[in-house]
């Protein structure tokens, strides 16, 4: 039996873990447990129930039905892939790009990547869109859980970068939990939670979250506000405390700007009025206000009920505003916290691989930093117009603007919003690649090129989690049949294309890609990194290897990462201010109205991941919620007639599909909530017959103007029993 030490391949939190393999009777490696990795700061050798099963997912005979093994081309839609070599598929795909980038030029062409992706796949492909190919279409799926939180650090903070570790959940004194079934979605932090309860009996916990979810009843306080009415909420608590008197005059005057502005807006948001907004009592938001303002340390922890929204970054801002008027930022125990829901969303957005960044959190929009970048990659530009983000992309390939697309390890066709768009973009394409390890997702049906990668616990690179800590991600077993690791594959492509596309090198230079291991990539990425506030410059593999995970920033010469940001009140702004944003409340975009009374929310399953590609391999994880069902409030179900198990048709403005009904007391009345795991496959199973696309083919699209996040969390129905037996 061999031990290998790597990383949690599923959410955010980034817990370590000990892969245990043995060699089977071909002297072939096999994954035959795994275990929480006691050193590793994220988790201290916990897991929760998805980590501790994921050695069931590399289970041999159950990757012969899941994996992708072979690269494989279609001749033609709906025809059955032939297995090709890499070489025919790789050449296949440089051919077919570059005559379309010929005839329409190089924003025709794009690529759709994942925060499932290790560092240094990111950073390839991240430079073939925007080196080699001269476009800045590529964008990721973390636009749809992180980009709110990451425009909001970036307008208040100056910088995309959770100031706060996991450590200031043992010491915070209050903690302020917005938009986060925590207990579900980052169970391990949950649990750091329970503890620091237990030694500190005067913490105090409150949650804000529309649906009484397993974290709100445990809490000290619970608002169950209205959905969408965030930013009312956090407006309406910096009137109490400015009333109240419970600001930090001092610290707004020395390291902050733009609290007048706010001031003035916030005036009207009287806790009347906020309470009818928001639908809580006077009372609680009082309470809420005293023990986020006058706690010793009040800590934030937010996700997707912030993010998924098409205000998302005004309410990411505004809840940034409390910590800055009240000094709980920059000390023990204090910040806003965002908590990223993939496994390296965070890393996605160091190497700037999304539509709208450069390498080292550089902006797009900024020339000296385009230059930069492409001094450092060794092309002539980087082009300044944004690339096209993840909804527009859908929406460019159905309208024609855009021809082809390559997709990374993710399954749009299930996890988009309104997922029409998603489909017909993707019957309309000219060319389509998709890269997986699994065979058989709602995308992989549209690919003219598949493309087998690697999966956990044969992969090997990097990842940063929620708090900036990097981790090593290493091979505990040998690549699934043909299978290519993702920087692999892309490199192949590049070097491919690379004599196709000759005007994007400079003269003299053999290859952009000149990489042969990871560590290379790496390198480069770290060095992309220098003088910037994100310098990781000291943090190399041989580092990572004997220090251990660390936190960002590490320049040369440091010896450890760093805990925590602006401890000294210095922030990376023009004038080292923070700032104050004065976002004004805005409702959700599709109201609900007579015809569609019923506010749709959507979120994570305790056992379950994404799209369900791996967790739905295993069987003990559908043991805690064994198949889709639409929750509805017990008020709600008796006006309807309807029992636990009575079938609905759920219809909003995109399209209609069958559920089960679950009455919960967790739901409030005109609201209903769908798990977002659900796919079309297994809603069909449920109810017998298919109805449509899954609950994405309910969601909205709407996005965020300045993030570009979909309103995930909020789509307007209707419920019909459908009086089938
Ligand atoms: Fe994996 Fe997240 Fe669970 Fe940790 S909390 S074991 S990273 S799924």
């Amino acid at each position: 039996m061999a031990e290998v030490k790597s990383t949690c391949c599923y959410c955010g939190v980034g817990c370590g873990v000990i892969i245990e393999t043995a060699d089977n009777h071909s002297s072939k490696a096999e994954v035959i447990g795994v275990r929480g990795d006691p050193d590793h700061p994220a988790n201290f050798g916990r897991l929760c129930s998805k980590g501790s099963t994921l050695h069931l997912t590399a289970n041999p005979e159950l990757q012969k039905q899941a994996r992708l093994g072979q690269p494989a081309i279609r001749q033609e839609r709906g025809a059955i892939p032939a297995d090709v070599s890499w070489s025919k598929a790789t050449q296949t795909i440089a051919n077919r790009f570059a005559e379309i980038i010929k005839e329409h030029g190089p924003e025709s062409v794009g690529i759709y990547v994942s925060g499932q992706l290790l560092t240094e796949d990111y950073y390839v492909f991240n430079k073939l869109m925007k080196g080699l190919i001269g476009a800045n279409n590529i964008d990721t799926n973390s636009r749809l859980c992180m980009s709110s939180a990451v425009a909001g650090y970036k307008q208040t903070l100056g910088m995309d970068a959770p100031p706060c570790s996991y450590e200031d959940i043992d010491v915070a004194s209050t903690i302020f939990i917005t938009g986060s079934n925590t207990a579900f979605a980052h169970p391990i932090l949950y649990r750091r939670l329970e503890d620091a309860r237990k030694n500190n009996p005067n913490m105090k916990v409150i949650v804000v979250d529309p649906r009484r979810t397993d974290t709100a009843k445990e809490a000290d306080l619970y608002l169950q506000i209205q959905p969408g009415t965030d930013v009312a909420l956090y407006h309406g608590m910096l009137h109490i405390m400015l009333w109240e008197k419970w600001l930090d005059e001092s610290y707004i005057a020395s390291f902050t700007e733009g609290f007048d502005v706010l001031k003035d807006l916030v005036r009207d948001f009287t806790p009347k009025a906020v309470a009818g907004i928001c639908g809580i009592k006077e009372k609680d938001l009082y309470l809420a206000s005293e023990w986020f303002a006058r706690s010793g340390a009040t800590l934030s922890m937010y996700c997707q009920g912030l993010n998924q929204s098409a205000s998302g970054t005004a309410k990411n801002a505004a809840l940034v505003n409390l910590h800055l008027a009240t000094g709980q930022i920059g000390k023990p125990g204090a910040g806003p916290f965002s908590l990223t829901g993939q496994p390296n969303a965070m890393g996605g957005r160091e190497v700037g691989g999304l539509a709208n960044l450069l390498s080292a959190h550089r902006d797009l929009s900024n020339p000296e930093h385009r230059q930069e970048v492409a001094d450092l990659w060794g092309v002539h530009s980087v082009p300044e117009k944004p690339g096209l983000s993840a909804i527009p992309m859908f929406e460019a390939l159905r309208n024609g603007e855009l021809k082809a697309i390559w997709i990374v390890c993710t399954n749009p066709a299930q996890s988009m919003p309104d997922l029409n768009v998603v489909h017909e973009g993707l019957s309309k394409a000219k060319f389509v690649v998709v890269q997986d390890a699994y065979a058989n997702t709602a995308t992989t049906l549209y690919a003219d090129v598949l493309l087998p990668a690697t999966t956990w616990a044969e992969k090997t690179g990097t990842v940063t989690n929620s708090e900036r800590r990097i981790s090593r991600v290493n091979p505990a077993i040998a690549p699934y049949e043909s299978s290519k690791h993702d920087w692999q594959i892309a490199l192949d492509v590049a070097r491919a294309l690379e004599p196709l596309l000759p005007n994007t090198k400079r003269d003299g230079v053999e290859t952009l890609f000149p990489y042969l291991t990871p560590e290379d990539i790496w390198n480069e990425h770290r060095a992309s990194t220098q003088g910037r506030d994100l310098d990781i410059t000291g943090l190399s593999y041989a580092i990572l290897e004997e220090c251990g995970p660390q936190q960002w920033p590490m320049p040369i010469g440091s010896n450890a990462g760093k805990k925590r940001l602006y401890a000294d009140g210095i922030f990376p702004t023009k004038n080292k201010k923070a700032r104050f944003i004065a976002a004004p409340y805005k409702a959700t975009v599709e109201a609900v109205d007579a015809r569609y009374p019923f506010a749709l929310n959507t979120g994570r399953l305790r056992d379950q991941w994404h799209g369900m590609s791996r967790t739905g391999t295993v069987g003990t994880l559908y043991a805690h919620s064994p198949e889709p069902c639409i929750e509805i409030s017990p008020k709600d179900a008796g006006r309807m007639n309807l029992e636990n198990g009575s079938l609905v048709h759920v219809t909003s403005r995109r399209g209609s599909e069958i559920f089960p009904v679950k009455i919960s007391e967790d739901i409030a009345s005109s609201q209903a909530f769908i798990a977002m795991h659900w796919g079309s496959e297994f809603i069909s199973g449920c109810a017998g017959k298919t109805a449509g696309r899954g609950v994405n083919g309910l969601t909205c699209g709407a996005i965020d103007p300045v993030s570009g996040q979909p309103e995930l969390k909020h789509s307007a129905i209707k419920i019909l029993p459908t009086n089938l037996p």
